[in-house]
């Protein structure tokens, strides 16, 4: 990238760099915000508050005030009527211009003002009498401090009398789809006619929209889709089982696989027979049974004589992992390697150098994995667990590591079907859609902070008929420091509250070996209430544990309570989750709090989330570096589908036009899309 010079922020080239103006491409797809209309004048009696528009006035008097601020005013009339301007601030240039007897033109919505009639900070322009009134309305461009709307507007004007419009789409597919020519489209956005209501044309329903949008979600399945070619044309190890080791581990187990996991592992392990990467999302609920189906994975890599990996983004999580993973796989005769960054710095280079030496086949940890230290001698499968709480560097990081390995995502966090046909187009998808048998339903209840004494009889009484609970922590997103504050005064209170019980606490700052030796406790049942915060949301699994209680719920996110809930009802026994909340209930929580009580199946709640959330931060779009759509709306599910189709077909039969598109919406940015 090239480096920032101190000043460019302040020079034009700066200021449209920050709007991503660079070619003339990108200043005609930078299309208008709103309109206003400057076709027509409306005479100064007619002039109603709070409305914008235009009108033609001979200045009487313009005068530097001080009332207090320094202020230049102006008197201006028409025949019928007379009003103030007023400017706050402005350039001696302007001051200049309002000479007594000159005739300007004002834009602006006028208000009831101390002295009559005024408008703030009105648009004007000198004008004589009789000049001609724009034929088009005036478009309203979205910009950025110290670049006006004229500068912006005629730099748009030029780049579109210079840029090429063809159009991408061809006749027929364009009939087919109801969409206009695209040079159409574009012009009619930037100069509409007058004829056209502003209404229209900013509701985004109109034609013209619907072609930007439509394009706009082509080049982003272009992108993805040539992504997913030129990873398919990139070489990978086959790797060819021979169900030795795999099929000893389905032996062993204590259960049969659901049949969701069955064809999980029969597409994964085709997958991995292939001569080129395998990218592939494991998408299920919580309590789903995706370790299994990774540990599988990672013995199919074995048998075929590769290394396999497994990434989780937090130490308990990666450790719950390895735990589970060195129970099934020892008795196979593998061992299993463990890394993160708490380890200490001897055992961590000896188990760098196993892995380096081809010793280990078998790596679980956490990011500690994808440092540069660490070295595969043949790494041919990589998986990450919960990916999107990775960071984009990371990610990359992992990306370049396995570059030529196999790689695998697994993710509790449901994705609805526009979202994973955008965002995640690259990815190939299997979904356990179903539940391991034997498991009760979890019973959700919303209780008021008030009856928080009910609550702490509930969990005695678990506890007492040789349950567990977990009590989490009220999140404070803002301060790390408190939210320590809250755990451990809340491990207090219980404390206090239920002497005979054995309680614990584990929250983020915990030494990992303190946190193992907490998690250990809790397993064994030695501790029977884990007080803890957001750090268990994902993956642990102790099945004794029946009872959840999440105190001030109202604070959470959708995707974090259903991850909580799914800590309980993973054994037979009947599990409750309860949500504690305190009142007032604010619109959007009470909103939450309804979802999460009423559905238990993690589609539906992501979808809920969607709606109330938007899909840009539900993916996360900031961190991943996904260039937000600026026009066109994912939960468009029909327009998405269509471009999706299109994608394929114009990258199949018309290659240059698809490299054509590309250029005009992405130019030379496309390489954001992939990370
Ligand atoms: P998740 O998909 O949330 O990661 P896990 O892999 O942790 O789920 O599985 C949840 C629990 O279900 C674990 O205790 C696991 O051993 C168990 N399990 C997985 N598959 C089955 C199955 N087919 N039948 C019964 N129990 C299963
Ligand atoms: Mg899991």
């Amino acid at each position: 990238m090239a480096e920032k010079k101190p000043q460019e922020g302040n020079t034009l080239a700066g200021r449209l760099a920050r709007l991503g103006l660079r070619s003339d491409s990108d200043f005609v797809l930078h299309l208008p915000l709103r309109y206003e209309d400057e076709t027509r004048l409306t005479p100064l009696c007619d002039a109603r508050p709070g409305l914008a528009a235009q009108f033609e006035v001979e200045v009487v008097d313009s005068e530097i005030a001080y009332r207090p601020r320094r202020q230049l005013l102006a008197r201006v009339r028409d025949a019928g009527g007379a009003l103030s301007l007023r400017f706050l601030n402005f350039y001696p240039s302007q001051q200049k211009v309002l000479q007594p007897g000159v005739r300007l033109r004002i834009f602006g919505e006028v208000h009831e003002g101390y002295l009559g009639p005024e408008i703030i900070h009105p648009r004007f322009h000198v004008v004589t009498e009789g000049d001609p009134l724009p034929e088009c309305l005036t478009p309203v461009y979205p910009t950025t401090a110290g670049l006006g709307q004229a500068t912006l507007r005629r730099l748009i004007e030029k780049a579109l009398a210079r840029a090429d419009l063809a159009d991408t789409l061809p006749p027929a597919l364009r009939d087919r789809l109801r969409l206009p020519e695209f040079a159409a489209a574009i012009r009619l956005l930037h100069t509409p006619p007058p004829e056209l209501a502003q209404a229209v044309l900013e509701s985004r329903d109109h034609p013209s929209w619907r072609r930007i949008q439509f394009d706009e979600l082509l080049a982003q399945q272009l992108s993805l889709r040539r992504a997913y070619t030129a990873r398919r044309a990139r070489g990978a190890p086959r790797l060819l089982a021979t169900a030795s080791l795999t099929g000893a581990l389905l032996k062993a187990l204590p259960f049969r696989l659901t049949r969701a996991q069955q064809r999980a592992w029969q597409e994964i392990a085709t997958d991995l027979g292939q001569p080129h990467p395998m990218q592939r999302l494991l998408q299920g609920d919580v309590g789903s049974g995706k370790t299994v189906v990774a540990a599988l994975a990672m013995l199919h890599a074995v048998e075929a004589g590769y290394q396999a990996a497994l990434m989780a983004p937090t130490e308990i999580l990666a450790e719950q992992h390895y735990r589970k993973l060195a129970a099934w796989l020892e008795p196979l005769g593998l061992e299993v390697a463990w890394l993160t960054g708490s380890l200490k710095k001897r055992e961590k280079e000896a188990a760098i150098a196993r892995v380096g030496a081809g010793e280990t086949a078998i790596i679980v940890g956490t990011h500690a994995l994808i440092e540069d230290k660490v070295e595969f001698a043949r790494l041919g499968l990589a998986i990450v667990d919960e990916q999107h709480r990775f960071g984009v560097r990371q990610r990359l990081a992992l990306k370049e590591k396995g570059l030529f390995a196999h790689q695998l995502a697994m993710s509790a966090t449901p994705i609805p079907r526009t979202l994973a046909m955008s965002y995640y187009a690259d990815l190939d998808v299997s979904v356990l859609d179903e539940l391991p048998p034997g498991r009760s339903p979890v019973t959700t209840k919303l209780v008021a902070e008030a009856r928080r004494g009910e609550v702490v009889t509930r969990v005695r009484e678990a506890c007492r008929g040789g349950r567990q609970a977990y009590w989490v922590c009220p999140l404070i997103e803002e301060s790390e420091t408190l939210q320590l504050k809250t755990a451990e005064e809340t491990f207090a209170r219980l404390t206090a509250e239920l002497p005979d019980l054995r309680i614990g606490l584990v929250h983020g700052r915990l030494k990992t070996a303190e946190k193992a030796a907490v998690m250990a406790a809790f397993v064994r049942n030695e501790v029977q209430v884990l007080v803890a915060t957001t750090v268990i949301e994902v993956g642990v699994d102790v099945p004794n544990a029946s009872l959840m209680v999440i105190e001030h719920a109202e604070r959470f996110g959708l995707a974090q309570l259903h991850q909580l809930r799914g800590r309980v009802g993973r054994g037979a026994a009947q599990s409750a989750c309860i949500l504690l909340y305190a009142q007032p209930l604010g619109e959007l929580a009470r909103a939450r709090l309804k979802v999460i009580f009423e559905s238990a199946d993690g589609f539906e709640i992501a979808r809920e989330d969607l709606r109330l959330r938007g899909p840009g931060e539900f993916v996360g779009s900031r961190q991943s570096g996904l260039p937000l759509l600026r026009y066109a709306d994912l939960e468009d599910a029909a327009l998405v589908e269509q471009a999706r189709a299109v994608a394929e077909d114009m990258l199949r039969d018309a290659p240059e036009s698809a490299a054509a598109h590309l250029q005009r919406w992405l130019g030379g940015r496309e390489e954001l899309l992939k990370a």
